[in-house]
């Protein structure tokens, strides 16, 4: 359900001002995705009426990969990056600080990640749902990997290739990547990329607060009961309520995309369901 009310929210906002709606899977792990997760992934949207614009990017495409590799070398040329080989347990809790790899500019003979310095900072963005949002990236966020120690990419880097690869110019998704976003306006900076803008919408929790697990819902996506799950979905993304609710998917559509207001969600980050 938290995939669904993300890609209805980013669906609408698209179509309200004549965007194109893109999709992109991001399977930068490929020993951790599930077999047929992305296609199943993609006949759930089709079923329940989702119109794709343009072609679906694969993040572990050759081409993609390539990218990322090139952008890299460019954050390293550019003295942007250090090597860390610390193990997780090592960097758990240690002052950002007395990282000393941060100032590590070679090579390292033993297994190591490529992590992004960030200097001492604000970044500041108006997000379009919850306002003005200011972090610290020293303090606040710290450093960021680019490039795991099993060679994968981070995806922050791959997120932010795409995002100007693609000419992405509104992202909306949910706030619990809104912690991301510093790193990724401040890797655009780096790159001189275009700041796409960002909408935060609310996180769906239980009664006790606690975000709901993938699991809970997952049976709620059934694509027999499409028309349902989705008027279902729009509700609790607070819109304007149906007077009589639409009969088919097309009627929804319709009449969706010609009511939709993302500020009904404003300063929200959370929604009880
Ligand atoms: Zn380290």
């Amino acid at each position: 359900m938290g995939s669904l009310i993300a890609a209805l929210a980013s669906y609408c906002e698209a179509k309200t001002i004549n965007g194109q709606w893109l999709l992109r899977i991001e399977d930068l792990d490929p020993p951790r995705e599930v077999h047929g997760a992305s296609q199943s992934f993609i006949e759930t949207l089709d079923a329940f009426g989702f119109q794709l614009d343009g072609k679906t990017l694969y993040q572990s495409e050759k081409a993609r990969q390539q990218a990322y590799q090139k952008t890299l070398n460019q954050l390293i040329k550019n003295g942007h990056i250090y090597y860390c080989c610390c193990s997780r347990n090592q960097l758990k809790g240690m002052d950002i600080n007395e990282h000393k790899c941060r100032n590590q500019n070679t090579i390292p003979n033993k297994p190591y990640s490529i992590n992004l310095r960030v200097p001492n900072s604000d970044i500041t963005f108006i997000d379009r749902i919850q306002g003005s949002y200011t972090k610290n990236l020293l303090n606040d966020c710290g450093d960021c990997v680019l490039q795991r120690k099993d060679g994968l990419f981070s995806y922050q880097l791959a997120v932010v290739v795409d995002d100007s690869f693609q000419n992405i110019t509104d992202i909306v998704r949910g706030i619990d990547l809104i912690d991301s976003t510093p790193w990724q306006i401040y890797l655009n900076s780096l790159l001189n990329y275009q700041q796409p803008s960002y909408a935060h919408i609310p996180i769906l929790v239980n009664e006790m607060g606690q975000k709901l697990s993938k699991q809970a819902f997952a049976k709620e996506i059934n694509p027999e009961k499409a028309l349902e799950t989705l008027i279902h979905a729009y509700n609790i993304l607070l819109q304007k309520p149906f007077i009589e609710p639409p009969q088919t998917l097309n009627e929804f559509w319709n009449d969706v995309i010609m009511h939709w207001n993302i500020n009904k969600l404003d300063n929200i980050q959370s929604i009880q369901v």
